[in-house]
């Protein structure tokens, strides 16, 4: 089979990373192919659907052309500083030029171990591949950037956990697979010339119109700054909780990456943590705009060797830098809750209005989704279903006339601001219930239902008549949800 790889990470990059190969696994099956992607990625998805395209998308066998690798990174996790994390259970087979002449990385994650798995198996399980591959799907429905999935495929291996589960392996397709992390690694052992050659790199493929420029790894900084603060306000207007924004799970690109312990709110509340290990809620619902400012301040500071010849200078330039992003994620933020409210130019007060909604919806135990979706009705004048959301309506019924107030400054009909609300806003998102049930069934050998959702979850904002039941929240006595860190 042939891929048209060109390896610019292995070409350019030598010594940051280790040349390694994928396990030999006893049934590599593909349980799922994204045939969407393969022909965006220019592959033959027929031809990949098959036993040698399972093999190679197991890692297994490497195609033609492969220079297969291992990336070294390093990480803050939870706070604490790991300085040599890498790929332990994944190996990058190689780089593809896609239809729009766009890099991407074709990455198998629990491909085995390699020296970065410290006391890892190096494998990866059915569910919580699955579960990216959901999330990825859903993700780029809704018009967040995401890494996606290529192939789900099981590799007739046991893989022990709490206990026995089925081995499988995602393939995964990336803008890239740079992360803060990256820059850490080389950092942190004082290696500034590997962070100059990295940030070039960098540069080169998310930010080319910087080559060349004197103030690039100023200009670069900004850049991430920008594509992170932008990807956190996505997040939050669909209620997502990623579950681990530890460093190594930052991109450089922009993209979503690494759905562990990730899941959607239900009810609206800032606190919102499902992950089992994030006890001190260092990774909530309402804290990700923070996290992500200080995770790119760990960013910053190992670019402050090329920011300026003198310290003290480049310390300054960094710090001034880093404290843009409030603002920046608050520009973002604040034209995603517009439009998620059916206002679309800006006025004095608009910032208040909104605030003033998120204040009415704390405490009130109501889904965030239907919230939304039940405020378009209301746009025309049927308020009903709003209303029932509500335990106590009062706050909200006087939020609702500062809004009809605010929504006659601008000369919309009813029905179109009722309809560019339903296209910011979806019906469908990966509901816990759905999704648990889905990969349930899932291990239990039946497909159906994850396909099923997955046919949903791509287009989230249509209303689908056969599939009403997928956008009502989960059944009472679901409970409290909990993640794990998917391993
Ligand atoms: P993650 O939490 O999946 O983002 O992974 C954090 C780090 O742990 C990365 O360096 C992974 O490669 C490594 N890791 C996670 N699971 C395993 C495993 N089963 N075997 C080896 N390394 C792993
Ligand atoms: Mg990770």
């Amino acid at each position: 089979m042939k891929f048209a790889f060109d390896n610019s990470y292995a070409r350019d990059l030598d010594g940051f990373y280790v040349q390694w190969k994928g396990d030999t696994v006893p049934e590599p099956r593909i349980l799922l192919l994204n045939a969407e992607l393969a022909t965006e990625l220019q592959l033959d998805a027929d031809a990949l659907d098959s036993d040698d395209g399972a093999a190679i998308l197991v890692g297994a066998q490497a195609p033609e052309g492969a220079e297969t690798l291992a990336m070294a990174y390093a990480g803050h996790q939870f706070g604490g500083f790991s300085p040599q994390l890498g790929d332990g259970r994944a190996i990058l087979l190689g780089e593809l030029i896609d239809r729009r002449g766009k890099r991407r990385d074709l990455h198998l994650k629990g491909s085995g171990r390699t020296p970065f798995s410290r006391g890892g198996d190096g494998k990866a399980v059915l569910g919580p591949v699955l579960r990216e591959f959901l999330m990825g799907e859903a993700m780029h429905a809704l018009g967040i950037p995401t890494t996606r999935a290529l192939a789900a495929v099981t590799t007739g291996e046991t893989v022990y956990r709490d206990t026995a589960k089925p081995g499988a392996v995602l393939a995964r397709i990336a803008a890239s697979h740079l992360r803060v992390g990256t820059f850490q690694f080389f950092a942190a052992r004082g290696e500034h010339d590997q962070v100059r050659q990295l940030a070039d790199y960098a540069i080169a493929r998310h930010d080319p119109d910087l080559i060349g420029n004197d103030d690039r790894y100023l200009q670069f900084l900004r850049a991430v700054i920008r594509r992170q603060a932008d990807l956190v306000a996505g997040w939050m207007q669909v209620g997502f909780v990623h579950g681990v924004m530890n460093t190594d799970n930052m991109t450089i690109s922009g993209e979503t990456i690494d759905y562990g312990p990730c899941a959607f709110i239900d009810d609206y509340d800032p606190a919102t943590v499902f992950s089992s290990i994030d006890h001190a809620g260092r990774y909530a619902f309402g804290n990700q705009p923070n996290i992500a400012q200080w995770n790119l301040a760990r960013l910053a500071e190992t670019l402050i060797p090329l920011l300026d010849p003198d310290q003290d200078k480049a310390i300054e330039i960094a710090t001034r830098e880093i404290q843009q992003f409030p603002e920046r994620y608050a520009k973002a933020w604040t034209d995603g809750a517009s439009a998620k409210i059916g206002i679309s130019g800006t006025q004095p007060g608009d910032r208040d209005l909104i605030n003033a909604l998120y204040a009415a919806l704390s405490g009130q135990h109501l889904d965030f989704t239907l919230f939304f979706r039940h405020l378009a009705d209301a746009a025309t004048g049927d308020d009903d279903a709003l209303l029932g959301l509500f335990d106590d309506a009062t706050e909200i019924t006087a939020w609702l006339a500062t809004w009809r107030h605010r929504l006659t400054h601008e000369a919309v009909s009813a029905e179109d601001r009722r309809d560019a609300m339903n296209a910011v806003n979806p019906l469908y998102i990966p509901r816990n219930h759905l999704v648990e049930a889905a990969l349930t069934a899932a291990e239990a050998g039946d497909m159906t239902p994850i396909a099923t959702l997955l046919d949903v979850l791509r287009a989230p904002f249509t209303e689908n008549p056969d599939h009403k039941e997928y956008a009502r929240p989960a059944p009472r006595d679901f409970g409290p949800y909990k993640t794990f860190c998917g391993t």
